[in-house]
């Protein structure tokens, strides 16, 4: 069974199947950080990048990812197998699915014990010992969530903006949100992912403001 911890909060784009009264998002009308294909956002996503905007006038950059479904997430998991050549050694990733964890646990914790730091798509253990990529060691049967991507608290903004063909600089896109976290309060932490040419953004909860 699937979690949804935020239901509620979860609206799609206007293209999606998903969607029922036709409501916009407030960041479809950002004119410089702006959405690659059809995203699917949560509220507190939307918020934050409609924010970021005129942060973003002088560097235009694209939105490649939002809110993901155990689905996504699993699809992420076998790309990274399939880069990795992991599918060769547990070939059930293929044709994994979310409800068979037997299918993508073991290939998931393979990912770990090469510094591939993926959520698994429903909490699970790790089959394997690993080291995190700053040096921090990990025993197997450790437990790990999911990602803040299928929560709805988080987005990436990629490298290579695809509507202007340009690439842009890990550091200059750091240097912009950490300035904009300052004044903003809405951003909780980022990270950038060289391996996937992204800045990872989390987001506060608006939900768990306090009053
Ligand atoms: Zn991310």
């Amino acid at each position: 069974m699937q979690v949804w911890p935020h239901r509620s909060l979860i609206r799609r784009r206007k293209n999606s199947p998903h969607n029922k009264k036709g409501d916009k998002m407030k960041c479809e009308q950002n004119k410089y950080l702006t959405l690659r294909g059809s995203i699917d956002l949560t509220e507190t996503i939307d918020e934050v990048i409609f924010a970021l905007d005129e942060s973003f006038s002088n560097y235009p950059a694209e939105v490649t990812s939002g809110l993901r479904t155990a689905g996504h997430q699993l699809e992420l998991i076998q790309q990274k197998c399939s880069n990795h050549g992991i599918s060769k050694d547990f070939p059930s990733i293929l044709n994994a699915t979310v409800d068979n964890v037997d299918s993508w646990l073991k290939p998931w914790g393979k990912l770990l014990t090469i510094g591939e730091m993926i959520n698994p798509p429903v909490p699970a253990r790790a089959p394997f010992d690993y080291t995190k990529p700053g040096g921090e060691k990990r025993n197997a049967g450790n437990l790990i969530g999911i990602s803040n991507h299928m929560q709805g608290h988080a987005f990436d903004i990629g490298l290579h903006n695809q509507k202007t063909g340009k690439m842009l600089d890990l550091q200059q896109l750091v240097m912009i949100i950490g300035e904009a976290a300052k004044t903003l309060g809405l951003i909780a932490g980022y990270l950038p992912e060289p391996v996937n040419g992204a800045l990872h953004i989390d987001c506060k909860d608006m939900k768990l403001k306090s009053f």
